[in-house]
């Protein structure tokens, strides 16, 4: 069994993006931008957004926060998004999830303009990746992409099942995996015989949500198995969906939780950024 390092992985893809900031800055004089809203004070969405900043400054981007508070008008935010999108230094616009209530994130989404949706949230980035023609790539799924084939596993021909349909994770990720040539099963609540389905998994990935859900009894011998979930134990420790200690024997590689996907998913959205100050600006 290998151990899937996705902080090793990660690390080696921020060196590959530091020298492409680096040659835009010289090469054309551009700073990628990356601008972040957050409404409310959701202490989750607090670490990520901390976090993405900090991502921002390690590899030379400009980042700014912008800090609402949870009783701002969806009209205030729409007024805030008209005017990042005008801004020619905002290479990436993101609006940080969940919004307090009263707030409708869809059509917020939808007026970020697609040339600067770095989540690739937008129905336009998401009927590019639906035919392959890919611009932005959706971040969690695109790390798990870099993961495998990082790891030097092929997917092609491979019979690939996707747990989760969200979105945000199974969705795209079933769609990525079946680009590369994967022959792909998505399950989801509505799944009859679930573990009949997941043992043909040559390559599985668990999007579900809760803890110890992939079970030794799950997998088949030799199966690659990338855990997406990120969830809370009995004692209060962050895991995946993935029950590692029995299933881990059994496959060729594993990602861990912490310390596989996760890391992963903030350096995509910052791949996004760079692509779009790249390929969007003047
Ligand atoms: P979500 O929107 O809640 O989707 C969960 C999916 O799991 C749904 O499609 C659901 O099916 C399915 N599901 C639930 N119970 C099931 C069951 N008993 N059998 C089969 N399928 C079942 O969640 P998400 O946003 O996709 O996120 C999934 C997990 O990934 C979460 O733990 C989240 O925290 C984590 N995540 C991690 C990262 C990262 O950076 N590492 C990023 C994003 C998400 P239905 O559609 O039928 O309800």
């Amino acid at each position: 069994m290998k151990l899937i390092d996705g902080k090793a992985i990660s690390a080696q893809i921020r060196a590959e993006l530091t020298e492409r900031t680096n040659a835009l800055k010289s090469e054309r004089g551009i700073v990628p931008g990356l601008t972040v809203i957050i409404v409310g004070d959701d202490p989750a969405s607090a670490i990520y957004v901390r976090n993405k900043a900090r991502a921002c400054d390690e590899l030379g981007f400009a980042s700014e926060v912008i800090r609402l508070p949870a009783d701002t008008k969806q009209e205030e935010l729409e007024a805030v998004i008209d005017r990042l999108n005008a801004d020619e230094k905002v290479d990436g616009i993101l609006v940080q999830l969940p919004l307090p209530k009263g707030l409708d994130a869809k059509p917020l989404l939808l007026r970020i303009s697609p040339d600067k949706d770095v989540d690739a949230f937008h129905p336009y980035n998401v009927g590019r990746i639906s035919t392959g023609d890919y611009g932005f790539l959706p971040c969690t799924p695109a790390g798990v992409m870099e993961l495998i084939t990082r790891s030097g596993i092929e997917i092609e021909g491979k019979k690939c099942v996707v747990i989760g349909r969200s979105n945000i994770v199974g969705k795209p990720m079933a769609m990525l995996l079946l680009n590369a040539g994967g022959t792909v099963t998505v399950c989801h609540s509505k799944t009859r015989n679930l573990a009949e389905v997941t043992r043909s998994a040559e390559i599985l990935v668990s999007a579900v949500g809760k803890a110890d859900f992939v079970t030794a009894d799950m997998v088949s011998e030799g199966a690659v198995v990338i855990d997406v979930g990120m969830n809370r134990n009995a004692d209060g420790k962050l895991c995946g969906d993935v029950a590692f200690d029995e299933v881990a024997p059994k496959c060729s590689y594993i990602t861990p939780v912490p310390g596989g996907v996760g890391p992963m998913t903030i350096t995509m959205l910052m791949r996004n950024t760079l692509y779009a100050a790249e390929n969007n600006r003047k």
